[in-house]
């Protein structure tokens, strides 16, 4: 492991909830609860997990396009709540994101050029000249010529589109991107080869990528390390091999299940039912209302994340050095 880029320390975002009655008050939803990590240089970190899991509220935290409830999050050692207004524009040079819908974050009416150059603009670097010039230096890194300069985002392919905001990701130069759900609308084939570019692009401006998807294999493909989310929790983490030749947690075996040949899906059917959130006052297993495995203190103790294995961590309880149940574990294991 290299040195952090990113450190998040025990994270929190909050939404209120809407009242649906006069006594229904101070309801809130845990979009991030408790979230620790941290980020290396130059890896690519996949954040998965199902739709609802929070795993784009904590990219949006990380990046501060929204604030935390509480917790820290940290850039090369330095807290970003910390930062200064003149510190927090250098540092969003250094930070930025790929939204899945590339569509709906381009301007209609405005070119591609104009839509490349701007963070140039914004942040006002180079004269007219050269920000052309590195407009179109960065299209032809996306593989797109400078016939696309004059050309608008309705003329442009799904691909096209999503290679014009990776060019506007990394015009500037970026040490940190936030990929959210970047390849999730394209066909399969165009998928391949945005992730071949993102791979090339990271190999040569040193790029560390936070990539969050709902989709296991491309996270497996492009990924060094996961973390699992759920409800808003970090249920897992480790390297990508460990976690995908043996994943812990009930619910990442559940995940892994899914991309199984059928038969093989059915023999491991561990994920039924679907995502719904309880109570904020219950502090208990986040999965323990649709966990095969549950056990009595499963309903009333969070578990806390410990370690498995290298770089391995779990929060389940079967894994409690403490936990008597052995029969469980070996249940699962
Ligand atoms: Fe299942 Fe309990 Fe583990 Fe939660 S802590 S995943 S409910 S066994």
């Amino acid at each position: 492991m290299t040195t952090p880029i990113i450190e998040v320390e025990d994270l929190h975002k909050f939404f209120k909830q809407a009242r649906k009655n006069s006594l229904d008050k101070n309801k809130y939803v845990r979009a991030v609860n408790e979230v620790s990590f941290s980020l290396c240089e130059g890896e690519s970190f996949g954040l998965v997990g199902e739709s609802g899991s929070g795993k784009s509220t904590l990219g949006q935290v990380i990046l501060q396009l929204i604030k935390q409830t509480s917790g820290t999050v940290k850039y090369r050692g330095k807290n970003v709540s910390s930062f200064t207004k003149k510190e927090l524009k250098a540092w969003r040079r250094q930070v930025q994101i790929v939204f899945q819908n590339p569509y709906a974050s381009l301007n209609p009416k405005k070119s591609i050029g104009w839509t490349v150059e701007e963070p140039l603009h914004i942040h006002k670097i180079g004269d007219r000249v050269f920000r052309r010039q590195r407009a179109i230096e960065v299209l032809e890194e996306v593989g797109l010529d400078h016939s696309f300069m004059d050309r608008y985002p309705h003329e442009l392919s799904g691909g096209q589109r999503q290679r014009i905001a990776i060019a506007t990701a990394i015009i500037l130069e970026p040490e940190f991107i936030v990929i959210d759900e970047g390849v999730s609308a394209l066909d399969v084939s165009v998928q391949a080869q945005i992730l071949n570019l993102l791979k090339k692009l990271q190999r040569k401006y040193k790029l560390t990528y936070l990539f969050i998807s709902h989709d296991l294999n491309v996270v497996q493909y492009f990924c060094n390390r996961i973390a699992v989310m759920y409800l808003g929790e970090i249920i897992e983490i480790g390297k990508t091999v460990e976690l995908g030749s043996s994943p812990k947690h009930p619910y990442t075996k559940g995940l892994f299940s899914s991309i199984l040949s059928i038969e093989e899906a059915d023999e491991l059917k561990l994920l039924e039912g679907d995502l719904h959130r309880f109570s904020n006052d219950i502090e208990a297993c986040p999965f323990h209302d649709r966990c095969k495995f549950a056990m009595d203190i499963c309903q009333s103790v969070k578990p806390k994340r410990q370690k498995v294995g290298n770089y391995h961590e779990v929060g389940c309880h079967l894994y409690d050095i403490k936990n008597e149940n052995k029969e469980s574990i070996l249940k699962v294991n």
